[in-house]
């Protein structure tokens, strides 16, 4: 199989950019700043991405956690936003404690929660059975209703899928999941939109990668997707204008946060555009983030 690269990944969004959200009021040109530093005092609220803003796979990002640091000293509210749904919130705050950062559970919100509590009220979770796509083994403990990991005879009996990972998920495997929504469609939840993520050595190939095409019908929670910067608003207790929304990708944190009234800023020095020119990608979409910085 291919590695995916960054124009991979951008031609990938582009391509499923019919599913996702528009925004319209982009700015015509971003103010190229150094690093987060100079807006800590502009907005009230700042709502984080994870992977690219705070850590880039399991190595975390060091100049994050002084910004974390000051953003607090500022007195400024922060929540982390994170498309990040294979295992329980729980497991994420920890890896962040172990990092150095000092989030309280409050403060992280991840799409696995948003894809429960669409789950939790979910007619079918009332005596059906939900197949997880995910890590081999990750706790399934913390959703609600029937969720058991995914086997070929779930392939067949499952009422209903969640994407949770795609650790582990092979093109056969997406390819007997494709066979067996063409011969039975059911409905699908994907807990991750992201089509890439960034790692130590490279990207790998994320959940809204394979959902975007199966034959079935796709409920997608995460940014950009307005639930998710809704939900991450509301924790704040922030009208949108005072918070802005940090990531390093267009079509996620850019485009998520713009569609929610929020200011945005592009973290371009690592994760996504690592080692690349973000101009090019953010003319060619229109997708204008109101800062660019280098590093958190
Ligand atoms: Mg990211």
């Amino acid at each position: 199989m291919i590695r995916p690269d960054v124009r991979w990944a951008f031609a990938r969004y582009r391509a499923i950019d019919h599913h996702l959200p528009r925004a319209e009021g982009f700015p015509k040109a971003p103010e190229v700043l150094p690093d987060l530093g100079a807006i800590t005092e502009r907005y009230e609220g700042f709502i984080l991405d994870a992977f690219g803003v705070l850590n880039v796979g399991g190595t975390v990002i060091a100049t994050a956690v002084e910004r974390i640091a000051q953003i607090r000293a500022a007195g400024k509210r922060l929540v982390v936003l994170t498309n990040g749904a294979s295992q329980p919130r729980e497991v994420a705050l920890a890896k962040y404690h172990r990092w150095g950062f000092d989030f309280t559970a409050d403060e992280v919100i991840a799409s696995r929660d948003l894809a429960a509590a669409h789950l939790a009220a979910h007619p079918l979770t009332q005596g059906g059975v939900w197949a997880a796509i995910g890590p081999k083994g990750a706790p399934l403990a913390d959703l609600p209703g029937d969720v058991r990991a995914i086997d070929d005879d779930l392939l067949r009996a499952a009422d209903g899928f969640l994407f949770l990972g795609s650790e582990g998920w092979t093109a056969a495997r997406q390819a007997a999941l494709v066979a067996a929504l063409q011969e039975r469609p059911r409905p699908v939840i994907c807990a991750n939109p992201d089509v890439i993520a960034p790692r130590e050595t490279g990207f790998t190939w994320e959940p809204g990668h394979f959902a975007a095409d199966l034959p079935a019908p796709v409920t997608f929670f995460g940014k950009p997707f307005g639930g998710a910067l809704q939900a991450a608003l509301t924790r704040l207790e922030l009208p949108a204008e005072q918070a802005v929304m940090v990531g390093d990708s267009l079509h996620t944190d850019i485009l998520g946060g713009r569609a929610a009234g929020c200011g945005t800023a592009l973290v371009a020095g690592h994760g996504f555009f690592a080692g690349h020119d973000p101009m090019p990608f953010i003319r060619a979409t229109g997708l204008v983030p109101d800062v660019i910085a280098s590093v958190t």
